[in-house]
Formats: C-alpha cells, structure tokens, sequence
C-alpha cells in the first residue's frame, strides 16, 4: 500500500471506530424498559414488586419498546481486528476465533466494545466465601470475568456474556437480561440460552442451568432460522424473542413461561414442571405452527422423553 494513502487511511478508521461506539451508546437499548425502570427506580414500591408485573407491564405495550439499529455500519475487517488487538488474554483467543464465525461480527458490537478493558481473573474458591457455589461470573459493571474454576466451559459461558452486556442509563444489559440494580428480567431466558450457545459454539461438554437450557431450546424452535434467535442475544434484542414467540402464543403465555425460566434458576430440574411447561409450549406450536415446527417440537420431546401424545390438550 502506498505509503501516504495508509497515513491518511488509519486514522479515519480509528475515528469511525470511536464515533460508532459513541452513537451505539446511545441508540441500543430499549427506550421503553429504560423510562419503564426509571419510573420504578423513584418509586419507593418498586422494591417490592416482582418481575412478572415488570414483564405483564412490558408485554402491554412492547411494540412501543425502540428495537435496536440494524448494523454496526463499520468495515468488519476493522471489527475483527479491532477486536483481536485489544484483546490481552491469550486464553480467549480461540474463543473469538469460533465467535465471529458464528456470529456476522457487525452484530458482535458489545464485544467490540468491551474488549479494550476486558478482565480476566483466576481465583481460588476461598478467596470469596460468597462464592463457594460458583464457578465463574461475569461482572457487567466492572467487565470483569472471574473464574474460580479451570473448566473450559466455564470461561466460554462467561465470555459469551462478555461479549454479549453493556451499560446503558444504568441498566446492566446481558444477553436477553436486563438489571435496573432491583430487578433482573429474563434472566432464566439468559443463561438458559447461554448454555445452548456454549454447547454449541464451544462443545461444553456440561449443561448448566439445564431446566433453563431445555425450556430455551422450544423456544429457539419457533424461530425460522436459529440464527436469528442468536443474532438477537448478542444484540440484547428481547423484542425480536417477542415477537417470534407472540406468531404462536399470547402474552400471558409469554410471561408465564419468562416466570417459570426465573424460578428454575434456583430451583432443582423438576420433572413435573418441566412436563407442564413444555405441554403449554406444544399446544401453542401444535394450534398455530407451520408443519415443520411442531416437528421439531416432537423431536424435542423425544429427546427430554416426554410423550407427546399425553402432552395433547383439546
Ligand atoms: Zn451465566
């Protein structure tokens, strides 16, 4: 390249660089859920009212909620390189190396983002007494990943909610999750879905949140193209899970199965509530969906070993 064209080149890249992530900042998040919380935020009730009224009140009036902007308009050579000469961890590198096969990287914005001040700590379980359950976590506020473990899958899991959270007006954004600092909604739907793209993007060979995980995977089949449904989650794009879910089911529905999602975070794998669930889930793709969905709804139900027939509700 001639010499002086890659002077003059470089630092236009560098400035639409940081315009980008400056007009992103303010156009991503949903404008609906920020004003939504903030109201919550002053008044003194909210700290008692629990999601499922935030997810009725949401799905009143979601098609209101702004969507985010189509594309991260930048050369995705200059994302992809952006993003592996700020990232300081050698140990994520394969990790990005499978990311932006997956994923078109004009979608990978929050990465982008994030990976100049990324953290990455090793920690002996006892050094946080908290924390003797977990294994990893991923600290939004602060983007940090912090492992307390040296299973692989563990720092995949926290690198997808790495490269999949922001901070907008003081919500916490992760994958489909949103915190307001009182209130984590679709948290269940989260890491639920987390764990279906750490199977399949880095071969996990360990399903965590496996109640979450099942119920996500019905869920991801109503969509035309999975892809979608992942495209979504790096872009904290809820209304587009919405949207799919409300061609085959109603809104109660929604919040319903958003509610059982939560509770099964927590909660033991429950046979008899996942049955339950899943049958809702059936009866909607059986009344309303195309031949080949409810096809892939029965082969789920193979697979979890459930019978569909019993599930049949008239
Ligand atoms: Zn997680």
């Amino acid at each position: 390249m001639d010499l002086l064209l890659f002077i003059e080149t470089l630092p236009l890249s560098i400035i639409s660089i940081l315009l980008t992530k400056d007009y992103l900042q303010f156009d991503k998040a949903s404008q609906y859920i920020i004003n939504e919380y903030k109201r919550e935020c002053t008044n003194k009730e909210a700290e008692i009212k629990n999601n499922s009224e935030i997810l009725k009140k949401i799905m009143t009036d979601y098609v209101s909620m702004s969507r985010p902007k189509t594309d991260l308009n930048i050369d995705e050579k200059l994302i992809v390189d952006y993003i592996y000469t700020n990232n300081k961890y050698e140990e994520l590198v394969p990790l990005i190396d499978i990311l932006i096969k997956e994923i078109p990287p004009k979608n990978l914005y929050n990465l982008f983002f994030n990976i100049d001040n990324l953290k990455l700590e090793h920690k002996n379980k006892f050094q946080d007494s908290v924390l003797f359950d977990t294994l990893g976590d991923y600290m939004v506020g602060t983007n940090t990943i912090t492992l307390y473990s040296n299973k692989k899958d563990v720092l995949s899991h926290e690198f997808l909610h790495a490269s999949s959270s922001i901070i907008k007006n003081d919500i916490k954004f992760c994958g489909f999750n949103q915190y307001n600092g009182i209130n984590a909604i679709f948290d269940g739907l989260n890491e639920g879905y987390t764990e279906i793209l750490n199977r399949r993007y880095f071969a996990s060979p360990k399903i965590r949140y496996t109640g979450c995980y099942k119920l996500c995977q019905y869920i991801e089949a109503m969509f035309d193209n999975k892809k979608d449904m992942e495209i979504a989650y790096f872009r904290n794009d809820i209304c587009k899970v919405i949207d799919t879910f409300l061609k085959y089911g109603s809104k109660d529905e929604f919040v319903y199965i958003n509610e059982c999602l939560d509770k099964n975070m927590t909660m033991p794998d429950n046979k008899q509530d996942f049955t339950k669930n899943v049958r809702i889930l059936y009866n909607m793709i059986r009344k309303n969906g195309e031949k080949e969905k409810i096809e892939k709804f029965k082969q789920l139900n193979e697979k979890n070993k459930i019978s569909t027939k019993k599930l049949v509700r008239y």
